[in-house]
């Protein structure tokens, strides 16, 4: 079974993400943890070239493919294998995070960039997705804060740009979610972590065999 979580930053995902792993884990199951972009060598490489603050000439369309290549590893390298061994997998972003910020955002032909990624991933679909949703307002300021309420600069090159842009990713998201609504789960992430938690939990038992 391959779970995913999707959302932007600031939206608790990863945190909800490594306490769903966990409480299965005491449940006696042995979830494969991973994230994107990264989650192996290769793509903690290209990961550090897509995000440094540096990296502002990037054109579009090196993006987009840099992320295709790192996921292509990392579904070669990681996710495939966990599957074939019946491990259930659960990854930080998959390819709607690319439909969401290169379609959405950037404006990137949206056919294109699923057709890439299913060459990517060899079709590879998550069988569940939270799509943690907090407003582009809320998220800035939950990132202003982790980041010890200190200046924009701490931010990666894709947390730097504007409200704007994070607006039209999270159309995208929304996009998704309505095409979708089986496969994705959309989850108002503006409350505690705790409800959050407790809405996650009881999809996911139903849905993984236990
Ligand atoms: O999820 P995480 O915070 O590790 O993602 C790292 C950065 O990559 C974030 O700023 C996220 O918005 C961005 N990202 C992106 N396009 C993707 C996946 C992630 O812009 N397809
Ligand atoms: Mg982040």
């Amino acid at each position: 079974v391959f779970i995913t979580f999707e959302g932007p930053d600031g939206s608790g995902k990863t945190t909800q993400l490594h306490r769903l792993a966990e409480h299965l884990r005491r449940l006696g199951q042995d979830p494969l943890v991973t994230r994107e972009p990264g989650g192996t060598a290769i793509g903690d490489k290209i990961r550090e070239i897509i995000l440094s603050p540096e990296n502002k000439e990037m054109a579009d369309p090196s993006e987009v493919l840099l992320y295709a290549a790192s996921r292509a590893q990392h579904v070669q390298e990681k996710i495939l294998p966990a599957l074939e061994q019946g491990r259930l997998v659960i990854c930080d972003r998959f390819v709607d995070a690319s439909v969401a910020y290169q379609a959405y955002g950037l404006g990137m032909n949206r056919e294109a960039v699923e057709a890439i990624n299913r060459f990517a991933t060899s079709g590879l679909k998550p069988d569940r997705t939270y799509l943690l949703d907090v407003s582009p307002e809320v998220s800035r300021e939950r990132l202003l804060n982790r980041a010890g309420g200190g200046s924009p600069a701490v931010l990666d090159r894709i947390e730097q740009k504007g409200l704007e842009y994070h607006r039209k990713v999270r159309e995208g998201f929304f996009a998704i979610a309505e095409a979708e609504p089986v496969r994705v789960r959309l989850v108002k992430a503006d409350r505690s972590p705790d409800a959050i938690f407790a809405e996650i939990l009881e999809d996911c038992l139903q849905l993984l065999p236990l």
